[in-house]
């Protein structure tokens, strides 16, 4: 391995392999085929760029996501490798020029768009051309399982049959077992070493708050934790988007909205503001982050809360792709819990479906109220152990209190069957606090037994236990109903006093404790930090690339620690490997220089 090991420092600028990318490097060097399941962000590409350096001829990588192809090759011919892309986006004669320049052999590395590879054309192209190996990146696209499938990958398999010798490497960060298996089979890997590393995200700070002023709370997350980052805020609604994009401008902020209403230029342009520009925020529904490859969005906020845990993880895994920490930021209320319950109600499809749907939110609920580690709950979801809680989540950081909620959950329920199971939440909680309302009166509802038997808990405090019920599924609302709640058989036994109920005490508005930010290394220099952040940036502008194709921030953060001052010192860091060091070493370093005299 010892040659690998000199690319990664001298064309890539990092001192070792994270595992397990040197095994999976040797496989595919030694002619191997490998299915490589990584999370997001840790280290896919280099597994096929490394062993394209070292084989002989040119690697073929299939991607889906043509918008990023750019960028990938940019970023490549950066360090200096030859790169180049094959799609619809192309002229004809740049196509040509490609074209022979991989028969003649001057490549190291060729992206191609499925649909174009199966061509008889590209195939024909392929077979008078040298490869080193095939790389099927998102190779999850070939499940008719998954959520990403594309019909153009079910062809994939022919690669197999036409260059039986020439290694196939299979990568993804989303595969469960059956999305797994079915890989194997339609791409024929049967033979394939498997490299499975597991879902966890550790960079990411998962992060899940009560909401009580949406607004408040996001501006005071932006300015105390993230004033000049990227990041991205999800809404469920179109209009959310736009409201909470114009209102975060009139605040300050760069904030983009994206949603699929909005026309194909200005989305183009919004998405591409994000990626070249610094400290752009998207405020999106989700039809934003398919193919989003930004490495450096430093937080993903959800104003609304996710249909499951699964769409959950997959927007959140769009920040901190570079490893950097990066907050996953969430805020949920009762309101959000009956809308859920009330879109699955009402939604189309079988009885079947729909129990799937509810135990899907059932579990993005749980995720809302555990007490415990968020990351072991999340990542058993998925099938993955953590034996010990994380110490990088928001329940691991500042435990949560339970209390004893027996009694206060049997007044809240009996309250709701006393009153005909016909009333919404406020209702029934003045009830509770033998409020003096209009509605009482004209319902005879002071005439009840559980009037005003709960003046031990104020107003938010049986809204958290109305909230916590009706999450864990003892009551439901009825939305045709305007908001009723009914009690549903699971709280048979909490009535009868048969089983007790632990509940969160939700942290009230002036406890709630900000969590210490720890983005930026202590001893940084921070004014050195804007004088390279804006070296950076325009260096990016004159060649019309992103900032971060230059170098990530983990590097500039370095340069801010150790402060290099000859070409030789700056060669250590991080992302600076041979090419990048002559190309941009010198005017950094001039920035550094002028910087301490
Ligand atoms: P993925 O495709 O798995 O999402 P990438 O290949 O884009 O991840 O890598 C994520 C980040 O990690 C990139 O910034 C990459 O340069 C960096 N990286 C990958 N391997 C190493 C390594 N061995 N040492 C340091 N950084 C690495
Ligand atoms: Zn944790």
């Amino acid at each position: 391995m010892n040659s690998a090991q000199n690319i990664l420092q001298t064309v890539f600028g990092y001192p070792s392999f994270r595992s397990p990318q040197d095994e999976i490097i040797q496989t595919v060097v030694e002619g191997g085929d490998a299915l490589v399941l990584m999370p997001t962000g840790g280290g896919k590409s280099l597994c096929y760029q490394i062993p394209a350096l070292l084989r002989s001829g040119c690697a073929i990588v299939v991607s889906p996501l043509i918008a990023l192809m750019k960028d990938q090759v940019d970023a490549l011919r950066e360090l200096g490798v030859k790169a180049s892309y094959l799609n619809s986006s192309l002229d004809v004669s740049t196509t040509n020029q490609v074209e022979q320049a991989l028969v003649a052999g001057e490549l190291d590395l060729l992206y191609i768009a499925p649909e174009r590879l199966n061509q008889e054309r590209t195939m024909s192209l392929l077979q008078h051309s040298p490869i080193a190996l095939f790389a099927i990146d998102e190779a999850h696209c070939v499940s008719q399982w998954g959520h990403d499938f594309r019909a153009d990958y079910l062809q994939l398999s022919i690669l197999h049959e036409y260059f039986p010798d020439v290694p196939r490497i299979a990568l993804t960060a989303t595969a469960d077992e059956r999305t797994r298996a079915e890989i194997i089979h339609r791409l024929d890997l049967g033979e394939a070493s498997q490299f499975i590393a597991g879902f966890d995200r550790p960079n990411i700070r998962y992060r899940i708050a009560l909401k009580h002023n949406a607004r408040q709370q996001l501006l005071r997350f932006l300015k105390d934790e993230h004033p000049e980052d990227a990041g991205i805020i999800y809404c469920l609604s179109r209009k959310k988007t736009e409201e909470t994009a114009h209102w975060l401008q009139q605040q300050g902020f760069k904030a983009l909205p994206y949603h699929a209403g909005l026309n194909s230029e200005t989305r183009a342009d919004n998405q591409s503001r994000f990626l070249r520009e610094e400290g752009v925020i998207v405020v999106a529904t989700i039809a934003f982050g398919m193919g989003i490859d930004k490495p450096d969005v430093r937080f993903v906020a959800h104003l609304d809360l996710p249909k499951t845990v699964e769409s959950y993880y997959q927007e959140t895994g769009r920040g901190g792709r570079d490893g950097e920490p990066t907050d996953a930021w969430m805020i949920y209320g009762l309101q959000d819990v009956i809308k859920l319950r009330q879109m699955m109600e009402g939604s189309e499809g079988s009885e079947e479906h729909k129990r799937a749907e509810q135990h899907r939110l059932n579990a993005m609920l749980g995720l809302c109220e555990i007490t415990s580690c968020r990351r072991q709950v999340l990542l058993n979801y998925f099938g993955d152990d953590l034996p010990e809680p994380c110490g990088n989540c928001d329940n691991c950081l500042e435990p949560v209190d339970t209390w004893d909620g027996t009694e206060a959950a049997q007044m809240a329920l009996s309250a709701v069957y006393r009153t005909g199971q016909r009333f919404g939440v406020k209702h029934v909680v003045d009830v509770l606090l033998g409020a003096e309302t209009d509605k009482i009166t004209q319902y005879g509802h002071d005439q009840l037994p559980t009037y005003g038997i709960g003046k031990s808990l104020d107003n938010n405090q049986w809204s958290s236990v109305f909230r916590q019920l009706v999450a864990r599924g003892y009551l439901c609302v009825d939305m045709e109903r305007f908001g009723a709640m009914r009690l549903e058989e699971k709280c048979r036994p909490l009535l009868r006093g048969e089983e007790p109920i632990e509940l969160r005490r939700d942290i009230k508005k002036k406890e709630a404790k900000r969590l210490t930010k720890n983005y930026l290394p202590e001893d940084m220099d921070v004014a050195l930090w804007e004088v390279l952040r804006e070296c950076r940036r325009e260096l990016a502008d004159e060649q019309g690339i992103p900032p971060y194709i230059i170098f990530h921030d983990r590097t500039l953060q370095e340069m801010c620690v150790t402060v290099p001052q000859t070409m030789e010192q700056f060669g250590q860091l991080g992302g600076v490997g041979e090419r990048k060091l002559d190309k941009y070493g010198p005017a950094f370093l001039q920035v550094i220089n002028e910087y301490l005299a």
